[in-house]
């Protein structure tokens, strides 16, 4: 057997995939990784930076303190604007409008800063928002620069872009006589992402750990990490018989672990469901102990809950798969000790550049 099964894989296999699943497989390991040591004797040598067990039974899914330090909010440079959905794509880019009422900030009066969707500008702060009752977030004002008014080509109504990234917003409206200062920021929830104040909610201070394992995890890593309301994203392993699993030894199927990436995420801004539904959008969830040339029971597709709560959702969403035809492989368990990987493994698209050859968006839901 190979040092390194999974390059060992890839290369057996990378022909093959690229024809059935058109993917490239995952890029080799960086040399540090090639460097690690791989014979018995390298168990006696110290381990490399890990973490864990990281507590996960279940009920001990909200971690209260101290929550991890979330990254400074926007605006962010172009190479870092996040992926859209098509319905943000439709809005931000083409200048489509959302139907009435079916924004997720419609009704929203907590206290917080409304930021742009693409590119993480500040927009608009909570205070300056009012209830319309015309279907739209509505505010009466803006972060001073943060929104450009441009007249539409008929010249009949003013939009409003993002001064940073020039995303289309929505329009704004003046002399309709609902607050004081007579201007109505109409704007799309779908091009707004919202941050609530830090002391507002006790719910914004606690955070909440879910556990994903997709295939190869770097690239599950990267995605979750796109995702705004996603604290942080961690590479590691669950679901083995071991502590402390060295990647060789997860490799070689000796643990029973899987690669699985911890998403710690704010409830307040993102829920559970919207991330096990992005879980299955970006692996592909019908394959059985592989993802595309990745082979093997790491590879494995697989939710590890840790709460009742959480394996209704999973299993709703596995159901409303089947419905539409798949023949879904995905495991559901219970979360188990998570065992981060080591630093080689962590931020690996982040740090390389690049994007994820083995994992690609796929919308299974129907949006
Ligand atoms: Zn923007």
């Amino acid at each position: 057997m190979s040092d390194h099964p999974r390059n060992a894989s890839v290369l057996r296999l990378v022909a093959a995939c690229g024809i059935a699943c058109g993917l490239p497989a995952c890029p080799e390991k960086p040399p540090g990784a090639a460097q690690q040591p791989s014979s018995a004797d390298a168990v006696k040598t110290p381990p490399m930076e890990r973490q864990g067990p990281v507590a996960a039974a279940a009920g001990n899914v909200v971690e209260t303190s101290p929550a991890p330090k979330r990254p400074e909010r926007g605006p962010l440079p172009p190479q870092r604007w996040r992926d859209l959905t098509p319905d943000a794509e439709r809005v931000m880019v083409h200048k489509g409008t959302e139907q009435p009422f079916t924004g997720k900030y419609v009704h929203q009066k907590a206290d917080g800063t409304y930021h742009c969707r693409r590119c993480d500008a500040p927009l608009f702060r909570s205070n300056t928002k009012f209830d319309s009752g015309t279907g739209w977030p509505s505010f009466d004002s803006a972060i001073p620069g943060a929104v450009r008014e441009v007249s539409d080509a008929d010249g009949a109504r003013t939009e409003i872009v993002c001064s940073h990234c020039g995303a289309h917003l929505g329009h704004v409206f003046k002399g309709e006589g609902f607050t004081d200062k007579n201007v109505r920021h109409c704007v799309n929830s779908v091009s707004l992402d919202f941050e609530p104040a830090a002391s507002s909610t006790a719910s914004s201070q606690t955070s909440a750990a879910a556990y994903f394992a997709g295939g190869c995890f770097w690239g599950v890593e990267h995605y979750f990490d796109q995702v705004p309301g996603v604290i942080s994203a961690e590479s590691g392993y669950m679901g083995g018989k071991t502590k402390s699993p060295r990647y060789e030894d997860v490799s070689r199927h000796h643990t029973g672990h899987a690669e699985t990436v911890k998403v710690t995420y704010d409830p307040a801004r993102v829920s559970y469901e919207e991330l096990a539904r992005l879980f299955f959008e970006i692996h592909d969830p019908t394959q059985k102990n592989r993802q595309g040339p990745d082979v093997g029971s790491q590879y494995r597709s697989a939710v590890f809950v840790s709460s009742e709560t959480e394996r209704q959702v999973v299993d709703k969403l596995i159901s409303e798969l089947e419905e539409r035809g798949y023949d879904v492989a995905t495991e559901v368990t219970a979360a188990g000790p998570f065992w981060k990987a080591e630093d080689y493994h962590q931020d690996y698209y982040e740090r390389q550049g690049g994007a994820p050859s083995c994992h690609v968006r796929v919308q299974r839901f129907g949006r």
